[in-house]
């Protein structure tokens, strides 16, 4: 299966004439090919962009939400389709695929169609005279995503940029480009005006960086790991494009003795493990109050390896495989490293897989304790199914500990006295903190970190807010 850039409304051949491999996580196998872009691919994909500007930029809010409906429909029908590709492409198991990525992915479009629908002006009276607060789009948008949740974040991002009245061009990762390549089939089959949306795929250097210092390249959406982030954020600083940064994350999860020990350790389990370890809010240190420490490890260890890993297409699979040989290895390395700094492996190693899984990039939960909370693998991103736990004695130690990191992304807090848990809430430096719950997202509310996880916030009205500029008209009365 060989898939293709969507330019202009037209599937089409890298101009280089070259394609990259994109390979099965869990086999090793071929999944397709997909072209390696160029500049010029990027220069056709922006001036494509540019072009439909002006007629998609003169559409009502209306009419935008209208269309975004539309898509949602449409993926909707494909819902299936969507959770099987997402499955084979990035290894996670099909029940996580159908829940979060299809789910989300249609929802990202209708909840944005919903808020543009009812954006109205906004309205400042002074005793003299009223100001009118409209948006209007900023122009033509670069999307960059990863590979962990790739329809679930590119939809976040072409939902708001187009809704908002912007064009893009989106640069999926390269690990992961069928369901780009289907919401470009879906937008195609819906008739989307052309040049609205585009795409091209192809890896960070040749497609990525010259999509984001492209001059005609007003905004860009960035989500993706802290170092590629720093390099987008040098780039797009000379020519002041608007910049949004998604980043790393290495979040807390906080667990006092008075919580619900039960819910607490399956909670805790699902944000250290869910789609094996690889989301940016994943809970990797766990603090742990003294005196639950050892009840709490005993119940966690027993609910880590309950969880059945292996053939993301199995109903019942809970942790599938990691992205690529590469993010292997890196797992791997940290594996090593904590024995080196002192750590205890209370599980871990390797699932015992069918031959078909040989050439997959498996690794089982990995659960280590005894690591100092400054060791690296206690404050660096892992990215995996590994986790670190740690005990703390006061609600300051837990705050020092959660904090000690160069991350802001998230964290988790576990307790039955909810005065505490929003006192210890507030005391984090991140942008968001989950109480007794984790990855409870409701879309109106800010997704952003603070520190090395990133710049700005999406989300809700935040989204509207950066995929627009804000212009004051003041009018004085007579
Ligand atoms: P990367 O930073 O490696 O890549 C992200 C995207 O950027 C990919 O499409 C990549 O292309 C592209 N890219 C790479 N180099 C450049 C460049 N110089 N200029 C422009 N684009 C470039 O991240 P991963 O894909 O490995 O994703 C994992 C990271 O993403 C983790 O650190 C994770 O925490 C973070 N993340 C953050 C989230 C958040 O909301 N804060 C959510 C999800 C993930 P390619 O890979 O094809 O080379």
């Amino acid at each position: 299966m060989n898939i293709l850039n969507y330019i202009s409304g037209k599937f089409t051949e890298p101009d280089s004439g070259e394609w990259l491999e994109d390979l099965s996580p869990a086999t090793g196998e071929l999944i397709a090919l997909i072209p390696k872009s160029n500049q010029n691919d990027v220069n056709k994909a922006v001036h494509a962009a540019k072009e439909a500007l002006p007629q998609w930029s003169s559409l009502t809010n209306l009419e935008r939400a209208n269309w975004l409906d539309k898509i949602a429909d449409k993926l909707e029908s494909k819902y299936e389709e969507i959770a099987t590709l997402e499955s084979k492409d990035t290894g996670k198991p099909i029940s996580l695929a159908r829940e979060v990525d299809a789910y989300r992915s249609v929802k990202n479009f209708r909840f944005f169609a919903e808020m543009i629908r009812d954006l109205n002006n906004e309205i400042f009276e002074m005793g003299d005279a009223t100001n009118k607060v409209i948006y209007k789009p900023v122009g033509v948008g670069a999307l960059i995503t990863p590979w962990n949740l790739p329809l679930y974040l590119l939809s976040w991002k072409v939902a708001p940029a187009i809704g908002m009245g912007n064009t893009v061009v989106c640069k999926p990762s390269e690990m992961t480009p069928l369901t780009a390549d289907l919401l470009m089939k879906t937008i195609d089959e819906i008739g989307l005006p052309k040049g609205v949306v585009n795409l091209v795929h192809g890896d960070g250097i040749g497609a990525g960086s010259p999509l984001v210092s492209h001059q005609d390249i007003s905004l860009v959406s960035f989500t993706g790991g802290t170092s590629t982030g720093s390099l987008v954020a040098k780039s797009a600083a000379s020519s002041f494009k608007k910049l949004s940064l998604e980043l790393g994350g290495k979040n807390a999860s906080i667990i006092f003795n008075d919580c619900n020990l039960e819910r607490t350790v399956k909670g805790v389990v699902r944000s250290g493990f869910l789609n094996q370890g690889q989301v940016c809010l994943c809970g990797s240190r766990i603090l742990v109050q003294n005196d639950i420490y050892e009840e709490f490890i005993d119940k966690f260890v027993l609910e880590v390896e309950s969880m059945k890993i292996g053939d993301p297409s199995d109903e019942n699979t809970i942790l599938g495989a990691l992205i690529s040989p590469e993010h292997l290895s890196k797992v791997e390395e940290y594996i090593e490293i904590a024995k080196s700094e002192g750590g205890t492996i209370l599980t871990g190693g390797y699932p015992d897989l069918s031959e078909e899984y040989k050439n997959g990039n498996w690794i089982s939960p990995t659960v280590i304790a005894d690591l100092d909370v400054k060791s690296r693998c206690s404050t660096e991103e892992i990215f995996g199914p590994v986790v670190t736990i740690h005990k703390f004695n006061t609600e300051k130690e837990a705050v020092d500990i959660a904090n000690n990191t160069r991350y802001g992304l998230a964290g988790s807090i576990w307790t039955s006295d909810l005065e505490k848990g929003n006192r210890v809430a507030e005391e984090i430096h991140t942008g968001m903190v989950w109480i007794n719950t984790w990855l409870h997202r409701d879309l109106r509310v800010p997704f952003g970190g603070v520190k090395d996880s990133g710049v700005g916030r999406e989300g809700g009205r935040w989204s509207l807010g950066f995929f627009s500029e804000a212009m004051n008209i003041c009018t004085k009365h007579d």
